[in-house]
Parts: structure tokens; C-alpha cells; sequence
């Protein structure tokens, strides 16, 4: 049985996917969002990725669930409609996937500001004295916090991608649907105007009616590739991943210096845009990584945490955080190349698996959604 939540409400019944062979190029959690999607439709689908699924971003994402920001309506409603997924999957007894809502925790410059912004908008949130934090977040050294206080966000929390990937590339394949890892940097083939196939590394071509491009930080690049034009924002990005250790943080923190979330197995994971800003990318593809920036999130994270615990790293993720240059989500049809679409976004931890469902549902109905009509290519068509 497939342990899909979309098969649980019976999505399949009277869907046969058109039948249309789509393959959906990249295994990061947007490709393997949508592709699980389009199992459960019936659509006949085969996901290609470069390498093992979740080696792009998702393999290395805080993955903070939230909606913290002034976002126009569209996107907000995007992202809690994504925050809302993750709570489905997370009530699933069967599931696999590492989801936690223990709360978000904010101090520092504009936080104030997005309080009552959130407030305004019925986005869940309290102001809390530093004095009240130690009783209501628990690992965090209340010395750290601001001292006119912390901005709390209980409904907030955090997805391990890797793990959730894993999840849905099950759930592709319970569908029916085949998942082709270490396919090797992927090309799309496009024949008078239209998609009408993926070539792997070895050559061969898997013909589709429809493909679906979510290489992360590889997008911008393809598409212009084929005279379509969607400004790029990517940036260089650095995940530290302590190894397990006694503590008791269970929220998502973001502090001036260091954001930190707890991670599967009982470390911590640690991230921070000074940080990324160190990093390094060589002209051969690669990323250099200074001690000197590791041991500074670690210093930075051991003085947020209670006890203010000695940090090491036992892993580092770096590489590229796909990043549309308007910073707004890129979904759908790409404008020109008839059966293409495209998945592209900086937020795709939020939203993941709600755009994966939206996608799935145009592609097999030919009818837009709605909710995505604020985030299509076409919008930088006449940049
Ligand atoms: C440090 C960091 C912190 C983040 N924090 C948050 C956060 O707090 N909240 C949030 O919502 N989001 C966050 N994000 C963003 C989020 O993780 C990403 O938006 C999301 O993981 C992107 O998923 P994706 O599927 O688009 O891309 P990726 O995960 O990068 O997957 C793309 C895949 O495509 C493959 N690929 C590329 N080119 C080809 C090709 N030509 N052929 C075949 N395969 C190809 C790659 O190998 C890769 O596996 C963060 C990201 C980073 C890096």
C-alpha cells in the first residue's frame, strides 16, 4: 500500500494521468515532491537526477518551516499551505520523514517590526521577556536573548530533507512511478518548440510529453540555455552538522549570528549569511570552506545554546542555495517550449511539498492553479 498521504484521500481513483510519460529532472525535494505527486496521479513518470537524490540543496538546508516574513499575500498563502502539508505528513503514523513543530525563536534588528507585522496578520506569535525564555524555549541561554526580548513562533518547526526525500522517492515508487539516480548532468532536448525528451550522461534519451526542470541552481543556467529568461540570486551556502550532544533545543532559532535547529540523531545544525558569505567557489565547481568560518558558527552557536556546550563539526554542506533573483518562488509553465515546466525556489523547504502537489495537479489536468499564478516564468518575459 503506498503510504502516500495524497493516496490515503483517494487522489487516484478516476485518474490515469492522461497518459502522459513525464520525467522530472533533479532529486531535490521539489523533483521528488512533484514526481511522488504525479505517481499518485497515474501519470507515467520517471524522476532523473544527477546523482543520489538529495545531494543538491535539500542535502543541506536548515529547512526552518515558516512564513516569518513580509510576503505578499500569494506567497504567503503558499507558504502556509505548505506548512500545513508538512503537519499532514507529520500526524501520519507511518511515517518516515524527521518533521518537528517545537516553535521558531527570533531576537535581533526588524524582529520587533515582524511581530507586529505577524500579529497583524493573524501569523501565530508572542513577544516574550528575556526572562520568560529559559521557561517557554527550552536549550536556549536566556544571556543571549536581546535584551528587549525574543520574538516566539510556536507553530513554526523544521524537516530533515534528506529524510523526507527518501519518503517520497518511496512513495514515486509504490505509484509506479522509477526513480533513475546517477544519470549524470542531464540535458533537456527541445524540438521545434516544444520538450520532447531528457538525454542522460550516457547519451540514451527518455522521450516525454512533459518535463519537469527542478535542478535547483542549475535552472537559470538551462533555460537560458533555450532564450528564457529567470534572473538568478543564487548564492554560495554552508550547513555545519555538529555530531550528537546533551542538549535540549527543540525550536528553530534565528539570532543575529547564527541560526540553529536541532537535527535527527541529536545534534544540531548550524547556518548564517556571514558565514556563506566566506565561502569560496573555485572555478572548477568546488567550494572552499575556512576553519576559521566553521569554528565561528560553532562559537556563535555554543553561545545561544544553555550551558553554552562545546561545539565541534562533524560534517560540512556546501554548495549552491538556488535563489530566484526576485526571491520569489519560479513554478510552471515555462513560457516557448511547449511541455516544459519549471520548479525553482529559495524557500523550497516551506513550500516543497505543496508546490510538488500544485505541479502535479496542472501537469496531469492541463489546468492551471490559481494559487500558483503569482509565481509563473512568464513574469520576467519582458525584463
Ligand atoms: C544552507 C541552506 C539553508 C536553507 N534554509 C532554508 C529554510 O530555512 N527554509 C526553507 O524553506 N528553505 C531553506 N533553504 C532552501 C531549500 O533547502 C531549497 O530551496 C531546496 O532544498 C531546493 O530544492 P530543489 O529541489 O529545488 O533543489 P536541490 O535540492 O538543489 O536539487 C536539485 C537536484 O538536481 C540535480 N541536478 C542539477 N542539475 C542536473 C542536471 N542537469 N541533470 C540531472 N540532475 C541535475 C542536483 O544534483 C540536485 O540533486 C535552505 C537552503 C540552504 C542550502
Amino acid at each position: 500500500m503506498s503510504r502516500s498521504a495524497g493516496a490515503a484521500a483517494g487522489y487516484r481513483d478516476g485518474m490515469e494521468g492522461n497518459g502522459r510519460r513525464v520525467v522530472v529532472v533533479g532529486g531535490g525535494v521539489l523533483g521528488t515532491s512533484t514526481a511522488a505527486q504525479l505517481a499518485l496521479r497515474g501519470a507515467d513518470v520517471t524522476l532523473v537526477t544527477e546523482d543520489r537524490p538529495a545531494s543538491g540543496a535539500s542535502g543541506r538546508s536548515l529547512s526552518w518551516l515558516n512564513s516569518a516574513g513580509s510576503y505578499p499575500p500569494a506567497y504567503h498563502r503558499l507558504r502556509m499551505l505548505g506548512l500545513d502539508r508538512y503537519r499532514t505528513v507529520a500526524a501520519r503514523e507511518d511515517r518516515v520523514a524527521a518533521i518537528a513543530f517545537d516553535g521558531g525563536l527570533r531576537w535581533g534588528e526588524g524582529v520587533r517590526e515582524s511581530f507586529e507585522h505577524q500579529r497583524a496578520i493573524g501569523y501565530p506569535a508572542e513577544w516574550l521577556a528575556r526572562e520568560e525564555v529559559a521557561g517557554r524555549v527550552p536549550g536556549v541561554d536566556p544571556a543571549a536573548v536581546a535584551p528587549e526580548g525574543a520574538l516566539l513562533n510556536p507553530a513554526e518547526g523544521w524537516v530533515d530533507l534528506p529524510s523526507l526525500v527518501d519518503e517520497l522517492v518511496h512513495d514515486l515508487v509504490d505509484g509506479g512511478g522509477e526513480l533513475r539516480a546517477d544519470a549524470g548532468r542531464c540535458a533537456l532536448v527541445v524540438s521545434g518548440g516544444r520538450v520532447t525528451g531528457v538525454r542522460t550522461r550516457d547519451g540514451s534519451v527518455l522521450g516525454a510529453d512533459v518535463v519537469l526542470l527542478a535542478t535547483g541552481a542549475a535552472v537559470p543556467g538551462s533555460l537560458a540555455e533555450l532564450g528564457v529568461h529567470v534572473p538568478d540570486g543564487t548564492t554560495n551556502a554552508l550547513l555545519v552538522r555538529t555530531p550528537p550532544f546533551d542538549h535540549r533545543l527543540r525550536a528553530v532559532l534565528n539570532t543575529p549570528r547564527v541560526a540553529v535547529r536541532p537535527a535527527p540523531g541529536g545534534g544540531v545544525v548550524l547556518d548564517a549569511g556571514w558565514a556563506e558569505k566566506e565561502v569560496v567557489a573555485r572555478d572548477d565547481g568546488t567550494f572552499e570552506v575556512r576553519d576559521s568560518t566553521v569554528e565561528g558558527l560553532l562559537r556563535e552557536a555554543s553561545a545561544v545554546l544553555a550551558g553554552n556546550p562545546e561545539l565541534t563539526a562533524g560534517s560540512c554542506g556546501v554548495g549552491r542555495k538556488p535563489i530566484p533573483g526576485d526571491g520569489h518562488p519560479v513554478l510552471g509553465a515555462v513560457p516557448g517550449v511547449d511541455g516544459l515546466h519549471v520548479a525553482f525556489s529559495h524557500s523550497g523547504a516551506t513550500i516543497g511539498l505543496i508546490a510538488g502537489e500544485l505541479l502535479a495537479e496542472e501537469i496531469v489536468t492541463g489546468s492551471p492553479s490559481p494559487l500558483l499564478a503569482a509565481f509563473r516564468p512568464d513574469r520576467f518575459s519582458s525584463d
